[in-house]
């Protein structure tokens, strides 16, 4: 286009984002392994609230999200006013890189960390350095080693997606210290499905240049909601709280999420179910010659020879009417990801592998 009036530095960068496919063409029986959602949804709590919203859609949400911020609180024992409520996480990552990050800065992150963190950065400026990661794991001397002092921001999702691996909080609370210039990020969206785990929430009460995030779209089952949650000390939320525009989130996307959060009877039974598939589905992969990592996630990173024998997996699983996730965008072209589904799902994938690597062989 003639005389197009450029954007931004950066934005031209910035590769369009490849969602999984939502479907397979030509099928309406298709089952989705490919985006880490619950295979269960949100609990019937979550779903009442939501069309009870809907007698309010005439009326502008609240801005400050007190209440949702409220029930978060109680339930994790948490400060409400060093909570910040997003549409999903990706916006309180962006909020992050609008405020901390931009030209002359660095942001740091591993090299199969979530591709949000580059886009983010480039979006606001800022030059995006992602780290090598030793055997699929975050390497904190390698982050450290990565830092200058132009390092604003550091993203380490724990567990990390695509890889499914987690690193203790020990590791985080070292590169937050030895980093002090920039603010660690500790990425949480998956922290639902570890037993006992905080997802960084006490060090992040604790240090100054720690902030947490989370999510409704995993565990919650609400993807479609787009809510999610930072927890940081006040100075940042304050800053955050700046940027952020006073409607973002809908009257639904809030009573949804708070009558979600309540419900944690349902969030337990999903993490042990998951567990529960989770090592089923590992072990029904190694046997039929498929390993992976141990995941702590809700989902499973299957590691195959080669880039072509994951691809044409891949195509078989399709014609099979299975959707997993390629990874090749995440630098694991060898790799399929398959979220962690219901017991039929899991069943059903396992055995379509099992039936490709006895064809291929
Ligand atoms: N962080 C990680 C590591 C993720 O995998 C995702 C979703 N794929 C998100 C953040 C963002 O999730 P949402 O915006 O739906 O909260």
């Amino acid at each position: 286009m003639a005389n197009a009036i450029a954007p931004q530095p950066g934005i031209m960068d910035i590769a369009l984002y490849q969602g999984g496919a939502a479907k397979i063409a030509g099928r309406t029986d298709a089952i989705k392994l490919s985006s880490n959602e619950n295979p269960f949804g949100p609990s019937e709590k979550a779903r009442d609230a939501v069309i009870r919203a809907a007698h309010s859609l005439h009326r502008y949400p609240n801005t400050d999200h007190a209440s949702l911020r409220q029930a978060i609180g109680e339930v994790h024992g948490l400060d409400p006013d060093r909570i910040i409520c997003g549409v999903g996480s990706d916006e309180i990552i962006h909020f992050l890189c609008q405020a901390y990050a931009g030209p002359e800065t660095e942001v740091l992150f591993t090299e199969h960390g979530f591709l949000m963190y580059r886009i983010s950065a480039l979006a606001a400026g800022a030059t995006p350095v992602s780290v090598r990661e030793h055997e699929r794991v975050t390497d904190i001397d390698a982050l450290i080693a990565g830092a200058t002092e132009r390092t604003r921001l550091i993203f380490v999702a724990n567990p990390n997606n695509p890889t499914g691996t987690m690193i203790g909080l020990a590791d985080l609370e070292r590169l937050a210290r030895a980093v002090p210039q920039a603010i660690l990020v500790i990425d949480s969206a998956y922290a639902d499905y570890v037993d006992d785990y905080d997802g960084g929430a006490e060090l992040a009460g604790r240090l100054p240049n720690v902030v947490m995030t989370r999510t409704f779209s995993k565990i919650y089952g609400l993807g479609g909601l787009r809510v999610g949650w930072g927890y940081a000390p006040r100075e940042i939320i304050d800053v955050l709280n700046r940027i952020r525009g006073p409607f973002n989130l809908s009257n639904v996307a809030l009573e949804g999420a708070e009558a979600a959060v309540r419900d944690q009877d349902y969030i337990t039974r999903c993490r042990s179910e998951n567990a529960r598939m989770r090592a089923w589905l590992a072990e029904a992969l190694a046997e039929k010659g498929v390993p992976s990592d141990t995941s702590c996630g809700n989902f499973i990173l299957a590691r195959f020879a080669d880039t072509a024998t994951a691809e044409a997996c891949d195509a078989y699983l399709q014609t099979e009417g299975l959707l997993v996730r390629r990874v090749a965008g995440y630098g694991l072209p060898h790799c399929l990801r398959i979220t962690v589904g219901d017991e039929a799902s899991c069943r059903r994938v396992a055995h379509v592998i099992g039936m490709f690597m006895t064809e291929r062989a």
